[in-house]
């Protein structure tokens, strides 16, 4: 299967991503990882950029490697769970310049108990950091879980850890537009239940990553987040299939805990 290439307007390949890096560096935007938007304070113009390496880290490192050649810098947040934490990945992606974050689940690794899940959060970040240098986190969203990893932070405070931002928190999103992979749909409120982001100032429909390159050379918005999970994007025809076929099971399942929950 590894020899088929995709055809061209196939969407959530690595050549489609090269060219969201292309217009983003021909926009009068500037791209900024988290850790640069939370430090430099540029209010207007931007576009910041989040990975979550939920699985598949090989992928990451590939997406990386484009970005360092449109000279962009993205922050990659990882998990620390055994098929990610991958350390030579980590370094490369690092050595590139780009910010490497940390994606934590340790209330869901705790089973809810925040003590326990405090305590797993320190030892976790301490094996990351023994990497690269860690300023910024972000939640990763199980959507089979019933816990939400960000409450975590209405009892402590990651300040103490040497953090100064997590992704969901410490962004105003009501002045950053925002658009997410997640079901494959870029700003689809549907298929996504944890990754969400309320107050988001962008009220259309992006379909498709072409659309969303439209708007970025469009310059309508005043800022703008992107999150990708590197894993859905690939250039290898088989597991280009696996990926749709799994986010259209997903999909389903998550059709289904929405209903429930209402
Ligand atoms: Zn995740």
């Amino acid at each position: 299967m590894g020899a088929y290439i995709i055809p061209m307007k196939c969407d959530f390949t690595l050549s489609k991503y090269r060219d969201v890096c292309q217009a983003i560096v021909s926009s009068g935007y500037v791209a900024l990882n988290v850790h640069d938007y939370l430090t430099q304070g540029y209010a207007n113009n931007c576009i910041i950029l989040r990975h979550d390496v939920d699985r598949k880290p090989d992928r990451a490192q590939k997406m990386a490697h484009i970005e360092h050649d449109h000279g962009i810098t993205s922050t990659y947040y990882f998990r620390t769970v055994k098929e990610v934490f991958q350390p030579g990945i980590i370094r490369d992606i690092s050595d590139l310049g780009h910010e490497i974050g940390f994606h934590y689940e340790v209330l869901d690794k705790a089973k809810g108990d925040e003590n326990k899940a405090i305590l797993l959060f320190k030892s976790e970040l301490e094996e990351l950091r023994k990497i690269a240098k860690i300023t910024t986190i972000c939640m990763h969203g199980n959507p089979l879980s019933s816990w939400i990893n960000r409450d975590i932070w209405n009892k402590y405070d990651f300040n103490d850890f040497g953090i100064i931002g997590e992704a969901y928190l410490s962004i105003d999103y009501s002045n950053v537009s925002y658009f997410s992979d997640t079901g494959r749909a870029w700003n689809s409120s549907k298929h996504s239940i944890k990754d969400i982001v309320e107050d988001n100032p962008y009220k259309g429909t992006i379909r498709s990553t072409d659309e969303l390159i439209d708007l970025i050379q469009s310059q309508t918005q005043q800022n703008i987040c992107i999150l990708t999970h590197p894993n859905r994007w690939t250039d290898n025809f088989g597991a280009w299939m696996f990926e749709l076929i799994w986010q259209n099971i997903k999909n389903k399942g998550k059709s289904m805990i929405k209903y429930r929950k209402t």
